[in-house]
């Protein structure tokens, strides 16, 4: 939200100046700006609720619409990097029982990771793609994060985990930390592996997330366990 507030806020700026523009003009604009700072204090109030408490709200909630949420907010900032950032919902996909506002956050750090490491690994690409692809398996929605950046490196990839490990000079290094936390609060699980073509050549990283199907305890999610971290292969 805080990206497309300074989106609509520059948009404005310049419209005023050039003066070329009406209040009548400029008030969805205003509008939406507003709406979006309500959104970033709900989200700061959620998380902060959630490290509190490490209890997610949950209700139930569409998966499409949580990616379909997460891929539009991601994609301001990809645009900048012109990535495009594409969908590929594998399923008719269930109604979970979870935090949208928290999953969210979860894709869109995902997200926003995934064109950082693509940008800065190769700023040139060509047409750079992010792909999201939603599957279940036995029992769980997995919803994977594709990137065409340098992959993580096998031996640090754990650690990628841990408060604090940055690699980026701004960085704070809890994204992936709280992303994992609030993950297994819902009885899933978040991990990374490199995308690896037949040859070896590494041409990006995927971290995969997968959340529970069923009411939690409920019966269709007794005692299953989440899908165990495996190599992603052509298929993806
Ligand atoms: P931050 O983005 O503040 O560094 P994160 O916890 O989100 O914190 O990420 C931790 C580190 O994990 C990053 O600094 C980067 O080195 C690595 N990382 C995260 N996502 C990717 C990715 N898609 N490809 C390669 N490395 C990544």
């Amino acid at each position: 939200p805080l990206a497309a507030i300074n989106n609509y806020c520059s948009g404005t700026v310049a419209l005023v100046k050039s003066g070329r523009t009406t209040p009548d003009n400029l008030l969805p604009v205003l509008e939406k700006t507003a709406q979006q700072a309500v959104r970033a204090g709900m989200i700061i109030k959620r998380i902060r609720e959630f490290v509190k408490r490490s209890e997610p709200k949950r209700q139930a909630t569409r998966v499409a619409d949580i990616v379909a949420d997460a891929v539009g907010l991601a994609e301001i900032e990809a645009r900048k990097r012109r990535i495009r950032i594409v969908t590929d919902l594998r399923s008719r996909l269930p109604v979970i029982y979870v935090d949208p506002v928290l999953i969210e956050q979860v894709l869109v750090n995902l997200l926003k990771n995934a064109a950082e490491a693509m940008h800065d690994a190769r700023p040139n690409a060509v047409d750079p793609v992010i792909r999201v692809v939603v599957r279940l398996d036995s029992g769980f929605v997995c919803i994977s994060v594709v990137d065409q950046g340098p992959g993580v490196d096998e031996a640090t990839a754990e650690r990628l985990f841990e408060p604090f490990y940055s690699t980026k000079s701004d960085g704070m290094g809890m994204g992936l930390n709280i992303c994992r936390s609030i993950i297994e609060s819902h009885r899933g699980r978040l991990w990374v592996v490199n995308n690896v073509e037949s040859d070896g050549h590494i041409t990006g990283a995927t971290f995969h997330c997968s959340l529970p199907i069923g009411e939690p305890d409920g019966p269709s999610n007794g005692g299953s366990e989440a899908p165990t971290p495996q190599t992603v292969t052509g298929e993806l």
